[in-house]
């Protein structure tokens, strides 16, 4: 007997944080089939990481019927007053991530404190309307250069706390178990599992 799995969307178009999430999700995907979403992107509008990962979660929910999950996730850096925080994607003007990690070290040029962390925000909406929304950080500081071929965005610079590598050299494994986005969803997923499949993990 073959048991049917649960539709479960994931509401982003952004090719890295797919692959990045299915590894984080791992086996907490049992029993759910996790498609991506292709509709139209709402407009990002929301002043904090919770309210942007909400409205994207509630459009894929209402665009498809299924119950949708999103993240929205940026970097704070203390010495700038928390910026670009939710405007990390874009902070140059376009989703270019060598551009904004060129902004970001020549905007902390003189900085003392390269004190940051990294944010995520992850989201799930269902079809009946419940919202619910977790909120993690990863604290680090910012390198002086680019450092490690891995990851995606500002993790070439962004030396995470107790460690004396860049995010960019962490193997995806231990990014994942550590980072603002892992711990997010390891926040989530059991009101996720919970709310679809009916199990209290
Ligand atoms: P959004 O969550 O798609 O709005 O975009 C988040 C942006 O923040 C990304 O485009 C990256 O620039 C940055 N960002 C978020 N999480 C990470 C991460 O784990 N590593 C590096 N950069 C990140």
């Amino acid at each position: 007997m073959t048991v049917a799995l649960v539709p479960l969307v994931l509401a982003t178009h952004n090719a890295h944080k797919v692959i990045e999430l299915r590894q984080i999700l791992g086996t907490q995907l049992d029993g759910i089939d996790l498609m991506a979403y292709d509709g139209p992107e709402p407009v990002e509008d929301g002043t904090s990481f919770e309210a942007n990962a909400l409205i994207k979660a509630r459009a894929a929910s209402a665009h498809t019927g299924f119950a949708a999950i999103a993240d929205d996730s940026g970097i704070a850096v203390a010495a700038l007053g928390g910026a670009p925080g939710i405007h990390s994607a874009r902070y140059a003007g376009s989703r270019d991530d060598a551009e904004n990690v060129r902004l970001l070290l020549t905007n902390l040029q003189s900085a003392d404190d390269r004190s940051a962390e990294f944010l995520c925000a992850a989201a799930l909406v269902l079809p009946d309307g419940r919202e619910f929304v977790e909120l993690a950080r990863w604290p680090g500081s910012v390198l002086l250069e680019p450092v490690g071929g891995g990851g995606f965005g500002y993790d070439p610079v962004f030396k995470p706390t107790g460690y004396s590598v860049s995010a960019a050299e962490l193997h995806p494994e231990e990014k994942n178990t550590i980072s603002h986005r892992g711990q997010a969803f390891d926040a989530l997923m059991p009101i996720v599992r919970a709310s679809l499949l009916g199990l209290h993990t």
